[in-house]
């Protein structure tokens, strides 16, 4: 069925007298019908990759991107009178994610249906999401973001399960989300739900009863867990998920044949970060009810299990108190001893014990001793875990440590998100980048092309006006199409040190009342949602906000300089701020930002990187050379060594450096108290002075100049677009293709 004959049979008109959401609900007919048709690959073995989080994105455009009908429907609506953009509008996003976790998952799942891989993505169906984030007084508040509508991408099957807590049993509905590979196979997300969820227990912003798990269990991913009720709502979450995966994982193995000692020949199961850690022992607990004996289980799951870490950051590498496990799950406590006593009885070192003298359970101890690999996700973040965070491990297990360095599926952020650079593109170098992405190298060729430079020029500027509008029309703010557009988004967090980019900004703001302007004017674009119970992170959102009120109305300065904070940043805003940037803030502290995947889509995009050694920048930084990057700050070495003596005073940098103190100062200056908070800038600059526990100020003078430098360089617009062009050219390496390629051959082993 072609789309005007499901209109017909749906609606009974033609494509010209359906309104835009008529046409929505008629393309999401056609897609399911199309992707049904593309065989799932059934080969032996299969993936499960399993994660708290898919930011999956808009869906419509990608598929229709991939099932290769984007530009005839868009041509067929066209002919009609109607526009694909605005249709796509009717799309709620799913905020089914967090950040750069929860999206790699997405291009994973882009990646691993294109490959032909044999590989599910199993998550669950959170209601509400992450949150919808609202500015109020230049603050963010938070609300639900509710995106299941009557029709969607989800289906809902047959399937189900009983998932079993101390206190309750409930049944677990499978849904499915088709992952539609580019030209090529379909596989599936699966999100479990459990049908008892009442999204009316919301009360104001995000506030709900968490004792209510039968009502609470899947309506917000990562429910705030600053109090024992939503620590332990956490483990219910996780273990639904995992209780559900182990049992569809089993089932369908053992539908092939599979004798349950031989899983690994059937199931590859991969971890994303310890949150579905608790698969191990679900899957071992299963085993071992259905006639295992427990050590044959405990073999067959370690071989069958991979764990993916993100993250050197000791808060977030997950320990659960065995009390609150034996509260939601005390099916778990005698499996997760056994692992721990077996651990016990080879190793007399207590930093790889499971269970720790505080009775607490080490969530990536079990994944670390009980998978057959474990992966960082740059090369830079391997090496540290090897070497520092996880030596200890690494010592007994060398063999599992492997690198996979991230990766971004092409299909949505340049085909998808910039069409005229993918245009320009294949024009030069016709389109097998699309397939094989390390082709986009014979752009180089065009390096000293005059003409190839300006059109790069010229989309750059037809982004940069489109991002204007959106900006207008979204947020009412009116920005310079002809500034210098630089941006930093992505989650806010210290390490990733939002506010030395605001400290800067402030020092620039003070130079332009200084009367020291700037060649060309400057736009600074943030975009970021803080986790509701961190209060710092808040704080420099309010900073951000305050800035931005003072800044774009001062009429002396804001000619030359604006700031915006884009409301509730998410994967559709990424994708209009990306293609339209010039400089990619990726400003972590080294040592702290694992990977990454925004400064590689900001790379595919054109744009230059200004950054710490840090994450994949290190292996950007290889790839384009050192004329075609900005790398500043301190190396992960010396931030990890002054970490280990702890030898950082910040106060010496405040009272040493009066650049440093003078921006500093500035927060809790006349100027900005009287637009913001007291309580909020003052903790902030304390926070700053007395701990700045992310090093901003040991990388200001560094900062600035560099920054400095680079819009320097940026008035040379030809040797610009030439940076431009090589970063273009090299991105190909951050293809998530290669990415998956890589898990394929070193860790899943799938058919090909
Ligand atoms: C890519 C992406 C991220 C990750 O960005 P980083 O800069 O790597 O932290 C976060 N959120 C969204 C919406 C993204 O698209």
């Amino acid at each position: 069925m072609n789309l005007s004959e499901i209109i017909k049979s749906e609606y009974n008109k033609s494509i010209s007298e359906c309104t835009n959401e008529e046409i929505y609900n008629a393309l999401l007919t056609l897609v399911k019908t199309m992707a049904e048709g593309k065989q799932h690959k059934n080969s032996k073995k299969k993936l499960y990759y399993i994660s708290a989080e898919f930011l999956i994105g808009k869906l419509l455009s990608n598929n229709l991107i991939n099932l290769g009908i984007y530009d005839d429907i868009k041509e067929e609506l066209a002919k009609n009178g109607k526009d694909l953009c605005e249709i796509e509008e009717f799309e709620k996003e799913p905020s089914l994610g967090n950040g750069g976790l929860g999206r790699l998952a997405a291009c994973f799942l882009d990646s691993i249906a294109t490959l032909g891989l044999n590989g599910d993505g199993v998550g669950l169906n959170y209601h509400f999401g992450l949150f919808r984030q609202v500015f109020k007084n230049n603050a963010q508040t938070t609300i639900p973001d509710p995106w299941l509508t009557e029709k969607s991408w989800l289906t809902k099957t047959d399937v189900t399960y009983t998932v079993k807590f101390r206190d309750m049993n409930v049944t677990s509905r499978m849904y499915d989300i088709d992952v539609t590979g580019y030209d090529s196979t379909t596989n599936k997300l699966h999100l479990f739900d459990i049908e008892s969820v009442d999204e009316n227990i919301v009360e104001d912003g995000i506030n709900f009863n968490k004792e209510d798990i039968e009502k609470n269990l899947t309506l917000f991913l990562y429910p705030d867990d600053s109090d024992d009720a939503g620590r332990i709502l956490r483990i219910y979450q996780q273990y639904f998920m995992v209780s559900s995966a182990a049992q569809l994982i089993l089932d369908e193995a053992v539908e092939k044949g599979c004798k349950l000692y031989d899983l690994a020949d059937y199931a590859v199961i991969q971890i994303n970060d310890t949150h579905p850690t608790m698969v191990i022992p679900e899957l071992i607990r299963l085993m071992v009810e259905r006639g295992l004996e427990m050590d044959d289980a405990i073999e067959a799951v370690t071989r069958a299990c991979a764990y993916t870490n993100h993250t050197i950051l000791a808060e977030a590498l997950e320990k659960w108190p065995i009390s609150y496990l034996k509260k939601a799950v005390p099916q778990l406590i005698p499996i997760i001893e056994v692992l721990d006593d077996k651990v016990r009885r080879k190793y007399d070192d207590g930093s790889v014990y499971i269970i720790d003298r505080e009775e607490r359970v080490h969530m990536a101890h079990i994944d670390i001793h009980y998978s057959s690999s474990v992966n960082g996700v740059a090369s830079l973040h391997t090496d540290i875990l090897k070497n520092v965070e996880l030596n200890n491990f690494y010592k007994i297990y060398p063999e599992k440590f492997n690198n996979k360095t991230n990766g971004i599926t092409f299909r949505r952020w340049l085909i998808h998100s910039n069409p005229q650079l993918t245009e320009l593109i294949t024009s030069l170098i016709g389109d097998g980048f699309k397939k094989d992405a390390t082709e986009l190298e014979k752009l180089l060729d065009y390096k000293d092309n005059e003409e190839v430079l300006n059109k790069i020029l010229s989309i750059k500027n037809t982004k940069k006006a489109e991002l204007k509008n959106a900006l207008m029309e979204r947020q009412n703010v009116e920005i310079n199409e002809n500034s210098i557009f630089d941006i930093q988004i992505k989650r806010l967090h210290e390490y990733k040190r939002q506010q030395l980019n605001a400290l800067y900004i402030i020092h620039k703001y003070l130079e332009i009342k200084a009367g020291k302007k700037p060649t060309t004017p400057i736009t600074v674009i943030f975009g970021a949602k803080a986790a509701p119970a961190y209060i710092i992170a808040q704080d420099i959102i309010h900073l951000i906000l305050c800035l931005q009120e003072l800044i774009n109305n001062d009429p002396e300065v804001s000619p030359y300089l604006k700031v915006v904070m884009v409301e509730n940043y998410n994967v559709t805003w990424a994708e209009k701020l990306i293609p339209a940037c010039d400089i990619s803030e990726q400003i972590s502290l080294a040592s702290k930002e694992a990977s990454g995947t925004g400064n590689m889509k900001f790379m595919l995009n054109g744009a230059v990187t200004l950054g710490t050694e840090d994450g994949a920048n290190v292996e950007i930084h290889d790839l384009v050379g050192d004329d075609n990057i900005y790398i500043f700050g301190d190396l992960s070495e010396t931030v990890v060594e002054r970490y280990a003596n702890g030898s950082y005073c910040a106060a010496k940098y405040y009272n040493n450096n009066p650049v440093i103190k003078e921006a500093v100062d500035f927060i809790t200056g006349s100027e900005l108290m009287s637009i913001g908070d007291k309580e909020r800038l003052e903790r902030l600059s304390n926070e700053l002075i007395g701990k700045d526990w992310f090093m901003t100020f040991p990388d200001f003078d560094a900062y600035v100049k560099t920054r400095e430098q680079a819009y320097a360089d940026y008035e040379n617009r030809h040797d610009w677009a030439k940076k431009m062009l090589v970063n273009i050219a090299k991105a190909g390496y951050f293809s998530s293709d290669r990415t998956i390629e890589e898990y394929n051959r070193d860790i899943w082993k799938l058919e090909q």
